[in-house]
């Protein structure tokens, strides 16, 4: 017998949970490309998604996902011998300069290692070594989802400034956008990347590259950029896909429409504190398991920590084997360690991570919390008492 028979909650840091109605939206006959009400949705979409993202500057949008939106935008301001400095927090962080290296970028990474956030005054130090401004350019990861570090961009930001360094600053927002709490004019980001499959609570498929005038002056003294991952066209408010990037991506705009209207409806600021709230609940349960057992939180500090995943480390090879028994016997898919191994845990089975991003509520998060603990009964493992009630009660306050 198993008890995971019923709706499966997918509690992983992305993809996330498509609401039923983006589901609906995307439910449809195939539609006009040329003429009609995809092309007449488009400009509104754009509006909303500047909205989210906070900024009056322009977006691209490419069908891809996230690693798509990466090379995009490093496609557009980073040449072949430019040097690019990566702050990282995680194996996100890594990731972004690994491809912006394999562009012909030379990186440099400030290693902050796995438990904390960056550093802006070693930033800072590290601009103001580079008197001849040879670096084009810092890779910012808002949120790490392997560790769940989340770092303040802003600070990155001031920095820069600090430094009188001319670098663009590019964001990574893929895992925070629309959970926690971004703003990218007013923190000065230059150039932002996201994906449709975690805040913004879509199915896999859509990058989005956003991107101020000081971007756009750097990719105009690019010699050379990538046809299809060129923002300049495709950021243009009357061209659209059936000019430059080739079919639209029908489907997951219709999708992407329902799930802005509900960003809309309830407002950015309210989507935050909802992220904040749940986030406080799952990290209150947590505490109180690790009072009396092996879990524990990878981030130290709640002000480092993210509204949208958590990251965990219970040891030995539970992480895997709670994950196992969460998704079998409960119908809560937990997520993998990623990214993160110990000496004698090279694959990472002691780790483990909790999404809760997007389409997120109070029973989803309460009822992922309980078979937790019915996953550690069930397989013997040690927990310190009250951890739901804690839960309950963040939720509650
Ligand atoms: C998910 C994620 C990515 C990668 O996105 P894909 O859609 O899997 O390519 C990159 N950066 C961060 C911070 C992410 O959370």
């Amino acid at each position: 017998m198993s008890l995971a028979n019923g709706r499966t909650y997918l509690a992983i840091p992305g993809p996330s949970v498509v609401p039923d109605a983006v589901l609906r939206a995307m439910h449809r006959a195939s539609p006009n490309i040329y003429e009609g009400e995809l092309i007449d949705m488009m400009p509104g979409l754009k509006a909303d998604l500047r909205r989210v993202a906070r900024t009056e500057h322009h977006v691209a949008i490419y069908m891809g996902n996230g690693h798509a939106a990466w090379e995009a935008a490093l496609s557009n301001v980073i040449s072949q011998g430019d040097l690019v400095l990566v702050p990282s927090t995680g194996r996100f962080c890594e990731g972004w300069g690994e491809m912006a290296e394999a562009l012909g970028a030379s990186v440099e990474l400030l290693d902050f290692g796995m438990k904390s956030p960056m550093d802006a005054d070693a930033i800072e130090a590290r601009l103001r070594a580079d008197t001849e401004h040879k670096i084009q350019a810092v890779l910012a990861v808002h949120v790490d989802t392997s560790t769940s570090i989340k770092s303040d961009v802003a600070a990155v930001r001031a920095a820069l400034d600090a430094a009188g360094h001319p670098a663009l600053l590019m964001a990574d927002c893929i895992a925070s956008l629309g959970c926690d709490r971004f703003e990218m004019d007013a923190w000065g980001v230059d150039v932002m990347v996201t994906a449709s499959q975690k805040g913004l609570m879509l199915t896999p498929g859509l990058g989005m590259v956003f991107f101020n005038d000081r971007a756009a002056e750097v990719r105009a003294t690019m010699t050379r950029v990538s046809r299809y991952w060129d923002w300049t066209p495709r950021a243009h408010p009357e061209h659209f896909f059936q000019y430059f990037g080739g079919t639209a991506p029908t489907h997951h705009l219709y999708g992407l429409r329902v799930s802005l209207d509900m960003m809309m409806a309830e407002g950015m600021e309210t989507i935050w504190t909802r992220h904040e709230k749940l986030a406080s609940a799952i990290w209150a349960a947590c505490e109180a398991w690790g009072q009396g057992g092996p879990l524990s939180l990878n981030v130290e500090k709640r002000a480092h920590r993210s509204f949208a995943v958590t990251a965990l480390r219970l040891g030995g090879p539970d992480g895997t084997r709670l994950r196992r028994w969460s998704e079998h016997q409960a119908g809560v898919t937990l997520g993998i360690g990623l990214g993160m191994s110990e000496p004698d845990d090279p694959k990472g089975d002691g780790f483990l991570r909790i999404g809760h991003m997007g389409h997120v509520n109070a029973h989803m998060v309460l009822g992922t919390l309980a078979s937790i603990q019915a996953g550690f009964d069930a397989l013997d493992l040690p927990y310190g008492a009250g951890a739901l009630d804690m839960a309950a009660k963040a939720l509650a306050s």
